[in-house]
């Protein structure tokens, strides 16, 4: 058997720690997911370097079925070990995750939630609180493309770019969904959707992108539809996060401004994504991968887990729960019960705990 379940009924959702600081930050966020008393029932996972390097096993035979057909949701780690140079184990699972379960969305929220995690001058929680929509199944990271003469100085490297009208239009669209559908931390309504690529310089797939934009934004004329190119856009990122909404982008695009944004949050160690096929076993995981550099000494930063964690709740209909989550997030970064890299004095486990102990609080109050 190569998951265990637990005794709980209601939701099911998958538990995969994998590597790394994964297995240090997700015991946190299932701590704090069962404080809210969510009926939910989980079944742990070992997919991981551990179990290739065990086993050879990346994922095991009818896996991403069993995902897809036994769970409502996966809550993942990160995947990747300085054991495992080719990362063979990390891109089967989490690509293949992505790519076999067809999870096309990438949504990627950045709010900041006190002004003393944010690295630029007099940037406070309303200022920044957009959402990246990345598209997650097609792009550069299909791996089309080969080496040709490699080794030699006439080594030539081609990776393709893959856009489909498919692909392109139901990103576009889920873009704008989230946007009517899908409030801001402060309860105003989202209005405005942005789309980013490189169009000046990437003509056949920004054509594409470009005029699958015009069509579907035409079809919302309630809301505000803009564009970008990607270098203008890291730019005003950081000089006035104020004017960013709803953004939807491509695979690379999308994996480079969330890390940028990361930065605005407080870092990797607090950022939250979901992906997401409306209808089917969606997954979610914190932004941040497996950091070796940090793993085993109790320092990571839980609260992109945690924060995924409540992410995953609201996708199931725990609203209320989730709410409860982020409040408890919101009160330990006031009081400064953080871990290091945002500027607090915890560990890992300690900063957990004490959300934990909020979201029992707050749960036994409700
Ligand atoms: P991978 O190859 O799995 O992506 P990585 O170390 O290259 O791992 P990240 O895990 O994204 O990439 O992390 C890069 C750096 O960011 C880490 O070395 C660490 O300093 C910091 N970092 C990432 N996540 C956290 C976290 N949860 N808490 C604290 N610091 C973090």
């Amino acid at each position: 058997m190569w998951y265990v379940p637990c005794v709980s009924s209601g939701k099911r959702i998958a538990v995969i720690p994998g590597d790394g600081i994964g297995k240090e930050v997700i015991p946190q966020a299932v701590s704090v997911l069962k404080a809210t008393g969510a009926q939910v029932q989980l079944s742990y996972f070992d997919w991981s370097a551990d179990r290739f390097l065990a086993d050879g096993t990346t994922v095991p035979r009818d896996g991403f079925a069993s995902l897809a057909g036994d769970f409502d949701a996966v809550l993942v780690g990160a995947f990747g070990d300085p054991r495992v140079p080719s990362n063979v184990h990390a891109k089967e699972i989490l690509l293949g995750m992505r790519f076999k379960m067809d999870l096309y969305a990438n949504v990627r929220p950045v709010r900041l939630l006190d002004s003393s995690l944010c690295p630029l001058k007099g940037v406070e929680p309303k200022d920044l609180d957009f959402v990246v929509i990345r598209e997650n199944t097609e792009g550069v990271y299909v791996d089309s493309g080969g080496i040709f003469k490699q080794g030699t100085a006439d080594e030539v490297a081609i990776q393709e770019d893959v856009n489909t009208h498919k692909g392109v239009e139901r990103i576009i669209r889920f873009a704008f969904e989230y946007c009517l559908q899908n409030k801001k931390a402060d309860g105003t309504s989202r209005s405005r959707v942005l789309m980013c690529d490189k169009s000046n310089a990437m003509t056949y797939a920004g054509s594409l992108w470009q005029r699958v934009f015009r069509e579907v934004s035409a079809e919302y004329p309630q809301l505000k539809s803009e564009h970008m190119y990607v270098d203008a856009l890291c730019t005003q990122i950081v000089r006035d996060p104020r004017q960013f909404d709803v953004i939807v982008t491509n695979n690379m695009f999308g994996d480079i401004i969330t890390d940028l944004a990361a930065a605005l949050q407080g870092g990797l160690g607090m950022a939250a994504s979901g992906n997401i096929h409306p209808g089917k076993t969606s997954m979610f995981e914190p932004v941040h991968g497996s950091a070796p550099a940090i793993t085993g000494k109790n320092i990571a930063n839980p609260f992109g887990a945690i924060l995924t964690s409540a992410m995953m709740l609201a996708h199931l209909d725990f609203s209320p729960e989730a709410v409860r989550i982020e409040a408890a997030v919101l009160e330990a970064v006031r009081q400064k019960k953080l871990t290091q890299d945002v500027g607090g004095n915890l560990g890992t486990r300690e900063a957990g705990e004490w959300i934990a102990e909020r979201v029992r609080e707050s749960s036994s109050a409700a």
